[in-house]
């Protein structure tokens, strides 16, 4: 089934209010296997909202929509479903009842205006608000040659349209779906290359049209790629997706570290946990950057014990007594590295020790470098990284590779 969400109300068309409810919406839709074709944002006009509901009817099967059902002026869906449904509003008397309820209830008189929350369109069902005035509206829009559309409205309130939807909607809209369809999600992590240049080893992969689809993400130098299948059984569904992602990881190899919700901090640690490793970070550029997400991993402090930012060399001065490092070495070269790093292994009694050293004096010249060094027991490694990169995502772009390294 096609759905549209329409949100209603000039906050969100003016931009005071960001939109969550038709990204919750959406989700819930797509999970109860509907393809949300549609969003759409309309301001508190009545022959606005009008208009966007015949196009909704015509163009999709459901329709939820949030906003507008209070009971002030400006609160117009009752009107624009009635008017674009041809039908007249009708008070509906035990809606009535439970609004007056609710006031007496919170010691209060119901003001006469709050009356026209209980009115509705001629053919529809109220749905139940049991902590709001606003009670939804249910109703099947009927279509000439065609199955007849569902249309929802819910109040905008984000906590009780979310309740409304687990009692009532949700329910509702796998009844109308004669056909169900589900849809299953996978996603491959990946690291450490471009999107394009990832796209382009990726055999034909992501193109229009292809079942399962795979779609390309990036976020904070992160690539995902999300596989979605469409079929009519779960594990129809899995089996699809299964070639799919046999081609992904033998394109990619090791560019791939981890599937669904996993960051590389999480596969870092796991593969520290197998080998009973530990692990600890001297940070510089990255100002705890990698401390930080290492530490948010829950049952890992047995494997990484700990780190230490740097922030001045005099710091690293008074700590070291390496004769690697001597005056003239520069805050971003190799061996400064080096010396964090197999510091922060000794102090902290680790079996690693990672580190990032500083930003070179201007880290956004096409040829700069941030360097890093890894300590274990034997001897270090330093490398560079190049770090030209927005600087927006450089900080968390250097903390990955320093993960992916490891
Ligand atoms: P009420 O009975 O509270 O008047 P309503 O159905 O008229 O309900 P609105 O007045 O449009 O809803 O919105 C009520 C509250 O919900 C406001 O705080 C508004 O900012 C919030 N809200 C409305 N629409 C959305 C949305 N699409 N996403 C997130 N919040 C929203
Ligand atoms: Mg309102």
């Amino acid at each position: 089934m096609r759905a549209e969400v329409i949100s209603i109300g000039d906050e969100i068309t003016t931009g005071q209010r960001l939109d969550t409810n038709s990204q919750w919406l959406s989700q819930q839709l797509t999970q109860l296997g509907c393809e949300v074709a549609f969003h759409t944002t309309v301001g508190d006009e009545l022959e606005d909202n009008i208009a966007v509901l015949c196009v909704a009817i015509e163009r999709a099967d459901v329709i939820v929509m949030t906003g507008g059902l209070g009971p002030t002026a400006d609160d117009l869906t009752r009107e624009a479903i009635a008017a674009a449904t041809g039908t007249t509003l009708v008070r509906d008397a035990q809606s009535l009842a439970h609004i007056q309820n609710l006031y007496a209830s919170r010691g209060r008189e119901m003001p006469e205006r709050n009356q026209v929350q209980a009115d509705f369109p001629a053919g529809s069902r109220p749905i139940p608000n049991f902590h709001g005035t606003a009670p939804g509206i249910e109703m099947l829009v009927e279509r000439t040659g065609r199955e007849p559309c569902g249309l929802f409205a819910l109040p905008g309130v984000p906590v009780e349209m979310h309740e409304m939807w687990a009692n009532t909607v949700a329910e509702r809209i796998g009844q109308l779906q004669q056909v169900q369809t589900v849809i299953r999600h996978r996603r491959i992590k990946c690291f450490g290359l471009g999107e394009s240049q990832l796209e382009a080893m990726l055999p034909d992969l992501i193109r229009r049209g292809r079942e399962p689809k795979v779609g390309i993400t990036v976020s904070d130098a992160t690539i995902t790629l999300r596989i979605t299948a469409t079929a009519d059984k779960e594990e129809t569904c899995l089996a699809t997706m299964e070639p799919t992602i046999t081609v992904i990881r033998e394109s990619l190899r090791e560019v791939v570290f981890g599937e669904e919700d996993d960051e590389l901090e999480h596969v870092v640690l796991r593969l520290l946990k197998q080998r009973g490793k530990t692990l600890a970070v001297a940070e510089w550029a990255t100002a705890g950057r990698i401390a930080e997400w290492l530490q948010a991993v829950d049952g890992h402090s047995n494997v990484f014990v700990g780190g230490m930012t740097i922030n001045d060399r005099a710091d690293l001065d008074s700590m070291s007594t390496s004769a690697e490092l001597n005056a003239e070495i520069e805050d971003h070269e190799p061996a400064v590295a080096a010396v964090m790093a197999e510091l922060v292994r000794h102090r902290l009694r680790a079996d690693y020790g990672l580190s990032v050293a500083a930003y070179p004096p201007d880290p956004y010249r096409a040829d700069s470098h941030v360097c890093m060094a890894l300590a274990t027991e034997e001897r270090t490694h330093k490398w560079r990284f190049g770090c030209a990169s927005h600087p927006a995502i450089l900080q968390a772009r250097t903390a990955k590779q320093a993960l992916n390294a490891l």
